[in-house]
């Protein structure tokens, strides 16, 4: 293996490990996909669920605790990688910050959420607004009750 192929590796490994499937790790690293599938078989025991994967972030997020979560992780990925999550999805990136995140917070949201967020912030799917009471950074979406208003203080 090349430097380049054991870092797309490592890459794909902490990412199967967080839950997410092989066809957007596939996308990701660019990987052989039966491989990425023996490696999700390897560490989760069994399969992953077949079907579509051209989910938004924004259907994932469907009640106001998923929502309030969906903050709470833009805040650590913000932390981390500051306004350049605007321009690059970096997966080593959004997956350091998920872990970090999910260290934190008991009712995490799932890591393909996560890294749904953080590709729909990159091609400008999802906008985020800054909380005029409270100064943090939340995921606007007018089409849901939940995202209009900073969902960490409600202000
Ligand atoms: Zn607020």
């Amino acid at each position: 293996m090349t430097a380049q192929e054991v870092l797309a590796w490592n890459t794909a490994k902490v990412m199967i490990e967080e839950g997410l499937r092989p066809p957007i790790v596939h996308a990701a690293t660019g990987l052989c996909r039966n491989r990425l599938r023996s490696l999700y078989r390897q560490l989760h025991g069994k399969s992953a669920v077949q079907g579509r994967t051209s989910e938004f972030a924004f259907n994932r997020l469907k009640t106001r605790e998923q929502v309030r979560e969906s903050a709470v992780f833009l805040q650590f990925y913000h932390d981390l990688g500051g306004d350049q999550i605007f321009e690059v999805l970096d997966h080593d990136l959004v997956m350091e910050a998920y872990r970090t995140y999910k260290d934190a917070s008991p009712n995490h949201i799932d890591g393909t959420t996560a890294w749904y967020i953080a590709r729909d912030l990159r091609e400008s799917v999802l906008k985020t607004h800054r909380c005029r009471n409270c100064g943090r950074m939340f995921l606007y979406e007018p089409r849901s009750d939940y995202m209009i208003r900073c969902p960490i203080c409600g202000g």
